[in-house]
């Protein structure tokens, strides 16, 4: 056998290929993207990739405020050819215009100068004195060593317009952190090849109280574009002996500083820490990740459900087609088989040579039975393409539904009763007037019929009943035939739909009759229902509703 594609595999091959596979490798590419970020921990170095620049905007800061403060100072020193007495009185004053120095010096090896001055404005503070003193002499002792070095590099600095060498570190004294720090240039009036040294040094509760904050502060200032809606960077410093704050951002709220960074090149030994308050850059890697995935999963549900609609949709077009193809066989054969008997027993009609009256009689029934049932079939056909195109129109009117009844079973009966069929007709008497379309009930009720009539085998059963429930009216047409399953009877309403029995194949029909009926009925406020069971036979209810007043009246009643 040769192996050939259904419409169904085509249809589905071509989902898969259109839809499905790019939505899939979209899918799949978002996840391995994703996985390789969480595997790189790409966003936790991206952010630390901020913090290291951030702390490198604080080393330039600091550098320009320490310029700031140094330069003037530096520039007013005095020459070291004045005199002893004249160096003094110019330190001290220097000192006391720049409070943020604690103690100043002027060396010339040459001379044998060393003049050391403290900060006079803190001469009350013995503590401060006495350590600002401590540091004098400390150095007096090791820069005599030092100064020609020292005077050769600064020289050489100074070609690049550097003009001084910082130096700090933290020392311990009783117990406490120091930082000890030294600005070191060469003062005025010092010739080429002399070793001369001046030298400044800032106040460490200045650093802690007013230089450290102001830095931090306008870091923290030019560096808003890393805050994020509800975490903001803070900064702090310390010593590198303990994680202790020494100065902090207000928003300083302990934990693990994310990137450190060790100042080297001025006011060396601060560590410089930051970190996002409230959060860590783990958590908010694990939360940006959780989002992503979510939304991710979202998305991937509902391109899911989109294909699987898409997929629905597309089957029952096909189905629907497969039907439309059968229905125009089904029509053709059924409109050909009723001409082809009309003439052939017209045919036989004209040449007269029938002997008996009853023969007559029973050709020209045939012939008349034929045409009933072409018209119907036309009339169904008629309806059918009116409520497609929305175009069907119903003539509502106030009815005696038991005399429609009657009488639409009366040009039947015969009919019914030829074909051995035991008929049960059952009529209320209480039946109020109903508004509706004659035509079109009396057209669903034979439909009904006519069903009943063609799915009987052996048991041959009709019956129609006629009767009030429930604020409506309702019709009923049962039959003992070859019944319905289960799984077909909601489809049976839908159009061109036939069951698959092949009995039903053997059998003349469009599907239109049901959906017909349902529509009707629909359009008259009402429904259909069926009641069916292989073997045992159908029975199919038309409930149409009574007015309000005529319900109250039966609630009454
Ligand atoms: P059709 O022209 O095929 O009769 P209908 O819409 O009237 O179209 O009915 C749809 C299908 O429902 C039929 O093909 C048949 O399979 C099933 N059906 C309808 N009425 C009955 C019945 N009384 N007993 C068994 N099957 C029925």
């Amino acid at each position: 056998m040769k192996w050939r594609l259904t419409d169904r595999t085509k249809m589905l091959l071509k989902l898969e290929l259109a839809i499905t596979l790019p939505a899939v490798a979209l899918m799949a590419f978002g996840i391995w993207n994703l996985k390789n970020m969480q595997r790189d921990k790409a966003i936790e170095a991206a952010i630390q990739q901020n913090f290291r620049h951030v702390l490198m905007i604080a080393q330039e800061k600091t550098w320009d405020k320490a310029n700031e403060l140094i330069e003037p100072a530096r520039k007013q020193f005095p020459n070291v050819n004045e005199g002893e007495a004249k160096i003094k009185e110019d330190l001290n004053r220097i000192l006391r215009e720049n409070p943020q120095f604690a103690y100043a010096i002027v060396y010339d090896k040459n001379c044998h100068i060393f003049v050391g001055a403290i900060q006079p404005n803190r001469a009350h503070d013995e503590g401060f004195w006495e350590h600002a003193q401590e540091a004098i002499d400390n150095t007096a002792s090791w820069l005599p060593l030092q100064a020609v070095s020292m005077s050769d590099h600064l020289r050489m600095m100074a070609e690049k317009d550097m003009h001084y060498e910082f130096y700090g570190e933290w020392t311990s004294r009783h117990r406490r952190h120091v930082y000890s720090n030294e600005v070191f240039f060469i003062p005025p009036g010092v010739g080429k090849d002399e070793a001369a040294m001046a030298l400044l040094s800032f106040d460490q509760d200045y650093l802690q109280d007013k230089f450290f904050p102001a830095v931090i502060k306008d870091v923290l200032h030019s560096s808003m574009g890393l805050r994020k809606a509800s975490n903001q960077p803070a900064i702090m410093v310390h010593t590198p002996r303990d994680s202790e704050p020494w100065v902090a951002s207000a928003n300083w709220d302990g934990g693990k500083p994310e990137v450190e960074y060790s100042s080297d090149e001025i006011l060396q030994g601060m560590v410089w820490s930051i970190k996002y308050t409230g959060t860590t850059i783990a958590e908010m890697g694990a939360k940006f990740l959780h989002y992503n995935f979510t939304i991710l999963g979202a998305i991937s549900l509902l391109m899911i459900g989109g294909i699987f609609l898409t997929y629905r949709n597309i089957s029952r077009e096909m189905n629907l087609a497969r039907l439309k193809s059968d229905f125009v066989a089904n029509v053709s054969h059924e409109l050909r088989t009723p001409l082809a008997l009309i003439r052939l027993y017209a045919e036989t009609l004209e040449l007269g040579r029938l002997n008996s009256k009853e023969k007559y009689q029973e050709y020209f029934r045939i012939i008349r039975e034929e045409s009933e049932r072409l018209s119907s079939l036309i009339n169904n056909i008629l309806d059918f393409s009116r409520i497609e195109a929305g175009r069907k129109e119903y003539e509502f009117k106030e009815t005696d539904l038991s005399e429609l009844v009657r009488s639409t079973l009366d040009t039947y009966r015969f009919q019914i009763e030829q074909n051995g069929f035991t008929f049960e007709e059952n009529i209320s008497k209480d039946i109020p007037p109903v508004n509706v379309d004659r035509e079109a009930i009396a057209r669903s009720l034979l439909n009904l019929v006519n069903n009943a009539l063609k799915y009987s085998k052996d048991k041959k059963y009709l019956g129609v009943s006629l009767y009030r429930a429930n604020g409506s009216v309702k019709l009923e047409v049962s039959d003992h035939g070859i019944g319905i399953p289960p799984a077909e009877q909601e489809k049976i309403f839908e159009k061109f739909y036939r069951c698959g029995d092949p009995l039903v194949h053997n059998v003349k029909g469009s599907g239109l009759g049901l959906s017909l009926v349902r529509h009707i009925v629909r359009a008259h406020g009402g429904d259909v229902k069926v009641e069916s069971a292989p073997e045992q036979g159908s029975k199919f209810t038309i409930a149409l509703p009574l007015t309000r007043a005529q319900r109250t009246g039966e609630a009454m009643a």
